[in-house]
């Protein structure tokens, strides 16, 4: 099983373990961070592989999840071309280990796929609204041209494929500088700072609290395989940026005001899922109300601040300063396997990395 360490996977990671899997994680520490998986790396079915899809590579698995990519807008626009590189070649070279090793594997897909949507709630058959030159595009039509690779594979390979396009998901973990909206606004208001509310506030969103999120991806790979997907994975509870703003204020009791930011280029002004055929298929719907879900994630930023830890975090990179994060290295030494680069041919690129 393969899946990063950054947020969600870190979640997935947790819940595949308890249900007594083996899990590789695969994580190049672009935004995933150590601190999400610290608890993990003991566990004597864990494995942590600091490794780039972008790059070929060979492990054992019978069950890939590929969750990798910033997700945060913020991140993923930082380096356009490497986000693209991750969404196409990375789901690439995953495809072609599931074709080698006969596995099965789910694509975390996104929301984003449906652009600026013109079509309300979004159902599974919308093909989206998508600018391909703007500054979303590099994660927009990275992430629909990894969908067209799965589908692809699966006609051409009879590959086994899920493909889960994930909704706004939130929860305790969320990195508190990747500029998401639930995350900035709960350090803003415990930190007694305005909330930076983009444009009038009236866009939408619904958001899912991630143990939901987690529920409908593991029982998504769990699912016959005729359940191919897409199929939408979020909570189809609608509210207004602005509308969550106050939420936030009055959950965490904070005596911040709001304030009126520019709205981002190509911001989508609304985003509810269909989830007809995630409930139909899979049986599946988010348990968690807004908010019981925002509780749990306040009393977990809440933590993080108390702990005075939100200062060490600013970084981009677990493993880039070794000095600066001592231990870091010495859990990815004391946990990564033997790792080579064997020169094998590869239906995409010469080279491959091979792990056990
Ligand atoms: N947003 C906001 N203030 C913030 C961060 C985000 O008003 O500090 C808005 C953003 O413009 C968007 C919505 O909240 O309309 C959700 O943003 P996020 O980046 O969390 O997710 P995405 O845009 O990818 O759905």
């Amino acid at each position: 099983m393969q899946l990063p360490c950054g947020f969600l996977g870190s979640h997935l990671c947790e819940r595949l373990l308890a249900e007594g899997h083996r899990v590789f994680c695969l994580d190049n520490f672009q935004t995933g961070r150590m601190e999400n998986i610290s608890h993990l790396v003991m566990h004597r079915n864990f494995r942590l592989l600091k490794h780039d899809i972008t790059e070929p590579l060979e492990v054992k698995a019978d069950e890939i999840y590929n969750l990798a990519c910033p997700a945060s807008p913020a991140y993923y626009q930082a380096n356009p071309i490497q986000t693209l590189k991750t969404s196409v070649y990375g789901a690439i070279n995953l495809l072609d280990l599931a074709v080698r090793r006969k596995a099965k594997i789910l694509q975390a897909s996104t929301s984003e796929v449906y652009g600026d949507p013109e079509q309300h709630p979004q159902s599974e058959t919308y093909w989206g609204n998508v600018n391909p030159d703007g500054v979303r595009a590099c994660y927009d039509e990275g992430k629909r041209c990894a969908e067209t690779a799965f589908f692809d594979y699966q006609r051409r390979y009879g590959v086994e494929i899920k493909v889960a396009r994930i909704f706004n998901t939130y929860g305790p973990r969320m990195d508190p500088d990747d500029g998401r909206v639930v995350s900035n606004f709960i350090v803003q208001a415990l930190q007694q700072q305005p909330l930076t509310v983009y444009g009038d506030g009236n866009q939408t969103r619904s958001f899912c609290f991630a143990r939901d999120t987690i529920e409908g991806l593991t029982a998504m790979m769990s699912s016959p395989h005729t359940v191919a997907g897409p199929l939408n994975l979020g909570d189809p509870h609608e509210v207004t940026v602005l509308h969550l703003a106050r939420r936030i204020l009055l959950l965490t009791h904070s005596e911040s005001g709001i304030k009126f930011d520019p709205l981002p280029q190509d911001d989508p002004v609304r985003r509810q899922p269909d989830i007809a055929r995630a409930r139909a298929l899979l049986g599946w719907q988010p348990t968690t109300s807004l908010n019981v879900g925002l509780k749990a994630t306040i009393a977990y930023f809440r933590k993080e601040l108390e702990e005075n830890r939100l200062a060490a975090r600013r970084r981009k990179s677990a493993f880039a300063d070794a000095t600066a994060y001592p231990g870091k290295q010495a859990i990815q030494v004391a946990q990564a396997p033997r790792t080579t680069a064997v020169r094998k041919s590869s239906p995409t690129q010469g080279q491959r990395f091979t792990y056990e």
